[in-house]
C-alpha cells in the first residue's frame, strides 16, 4: 500500500507524477498535486533535496488529498523528516546513504509506520564499477543495480519494496524490465526517463510502458513528460484505457478523414476533444466520423457517435440512431448525449460493483454491507 493505494498483487495499475515545484513552496506544489489528482494522479511525488522542503511535508502530506511520495537522495536525516512529516512512501536508494546504521535508521522508521520504499535505477546515474563492468548502462547492470540495492534492504528485513530500472534508451528499458520481472517478484513502477517533450516523449512512454503491460509487467507507472505534469496523467490514463486496463477517461474514436468527407472531420474532431478534456466525464467511447459511408456504423458501434453527412450529421446513441442534427449543432449534440450515456453507465458500474462486493461477501459468509 502507498497510503490508501494498493500496488501490485493484481491491483489496478497506479498512475503517479511528479510535481515540479519547489517543494518549500507548500501553496505552489498543493496546487499542482490537487491538479494532478484531479486529473488522475493516483499517488504525487515530491523532491525533497533540502531540510526546507522536509519541513514543508507535513502540511503537503495532510493538505494534498493523494498519497504522497517524498524523492530523497543521499541524507538519512531528510528521509526522516519525511517519515515523520506521514509521507505515504519514499523513493530512495539505500546505497546512495552508505552508512549502514543510517539505513537501518531510515527502514526501521519506515517498517514501523508502514511506508513502503521504492528503488529507483536510472540508466545515468549508474554506479561507475557497473558502468565499467557492463561497458555502459546495459539491463544487465540496471537490474545488478536494483538487486544490489534491494539486498541492502531485505538483509534488515524490510520487504514493502517497489523497483524502477528506467532508461532513456526504449528497447533497453523494456529489456530492463523484462529483466526484473524474471529476477523478482516485487511490484515494478514503470518509466521511460527523460523522455523528454510531447509528442515525443509521450510515444517514448507508450512504446516503452505499453509493451511491458502488454506482457503483464508492471503495477505502477510514471510518463516523464517535459511539459506540464498534468500531461502525464493524461497519456498514462490513455496508455492504460488504450490497453484495455483501466478506464478512467473517454475514447475518442475519430476517422482520419479523405476525400469522402462530407465536412471538415479534423477541426470537429478537434472541438469535440478540446470540450472533452475541459469535462472530466466517466469512461465513455465517442465516435467522430467523416461521411456516410464507413461513419455510421463505427458510430453505432461507440457509446455515441456521428457521422457527417453534408450540412449535417446522423447521432447514435448506444446503437440506435438519435436522428439528424445540422452541422452547426453537432458538437452540441454529440456531447449533451455523451454526458447522458457516460452518467448512466457509471451509475450501472456503480451498481454493478455493489451487486459483485454484496456476492463476495455472501461468498465469504460475511453479511453483505447495505446501501
Ligand atoms: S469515415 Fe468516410 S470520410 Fe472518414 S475516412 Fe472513412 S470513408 Fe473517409
Amino acid at each position: 500500500m502507498v497510503g490508501s493505494v494498493p500496488v501490485g498483487g493484481g491491483a489496478p495499475i497506479a498512475i503517479q507524477s511528479m510535481c515540479t515545484t519547489k517543494t518549500d513552496d507548500i501553496q505552489a506544489t498543493l496546487i499542482q498535486a490537487h491538479a494532478l489528482a484531479t486529473q488522475g494522479a493516483d499517488i504525487v511525488r515530491v523532491a525533497v533535496p533540502h531540510p526546507g522542503d522536509a519541513a514543508a511535508l507535513p502540511m503537503i502530506v495532510q493538505e494534498a488529498g493523494v498519497p504522497i511520495v517524498a524523492d530523497i537522495h543521499f541524507s538519512f536525516r531528510l528521509a526522516i523528516m519525511a517519515l515523520e512529516a506521514g509521507v505515504a512512501g519514499l523513493r530512495l536508494n539505500p546505497g546512495n546513504i552508505r552508512d549502514a546504521d543510517q539505513i537501518r535508521t531510515v527502514v526501521k522508521e519506515a517498517a514501523d509506520r508502514g511506508v513502503p520504499i521504492r528503488v529507483g535505477v536510472n540508466a545515468g546515474s549508474l554506479d561507475k564499477r557497473l558502468l565499467a563492468k557492463y561497458g555502459g548502462a546495459t539491463p544487465e547492470a540496471l537490474v545488478e543495480s536494483a538487486l544490489h540495492e534491494i539486498k541492502i534492504l531485505e538483509d534488515i528485513g524490510f520487504t514493502a519494496i517497489k523497483i524502477s530500472v528506467k532508461h532513456q534508451n526504449v528497447p533497453q528499458m523494456i529489456d530492463s524490465y523484462r529483466l526484473l520481472a524474471e529476477a523478482c517478484d516485487y511490484p515494478l513502477h514503470l518509466g521511460v526517463t527523460e523522455a523528454g517533450p510531447p509528442p515525443y516523449g509521450t510515444l517514448k512512454s507508450a512504446i516503452g510502458i505499453g509493451t511491458l503491460l502488454s506482457e503483464g509487467i508492471g503495477d505502477t507507472l510514471r510518463v516523464s513528460l517535459t511539459a506540464d505534469p498534468v500531461e502525464e496523467v493524461k497519456v498514462a490514463k490513455q496508455i492504460l484505457q488504450t490497453l484495455g486496463l483501466r478506464r478512467t477517461t473517454f475514447d475518442l474514436v475519430a476517422c482520419p478523414s479523405c476525400g469522402r468527407a462530407e465536412m471538415d472531420v479534423i477541426e470537429l474532431t478537434r472541438q469535440v476533444q478540446e470540450r472533452l478534456e475541459k469535462m472530466n466525464l466517466p469512461p465513455i467511447q465517442i465516435a467522430v466520423m467523416g461521411c456516410e459511408v464507413n461513419g455510421p456504423g463505427e458510430a453505432r458501434d461507440a457509446d455515441v457517435g456521428i457521422a457527417a453527412g453534408p450540412g449535417r450529421g446522423l447521432l447514435f446513441s448506444r446503437g440506435k440512431q438519435l436522428g439528424w442534427v445540422p452541422a452547426d449543432k453537432m458538437v452540441d449534440a454529440l456531447l449533451d448525449e455523451a454526458v447522458k450515456v457516460a452518467t448512466e453507465n457509471a451509475a450501472i458500474e456503480g451498481e454493478a460493483a455493489r451487486i459483485a462486493a454484496e456476492a463476495e461477501a455472501v461468498v465469504a459468509g460475511s453479511e453483505p454491507k447495505n446501501g
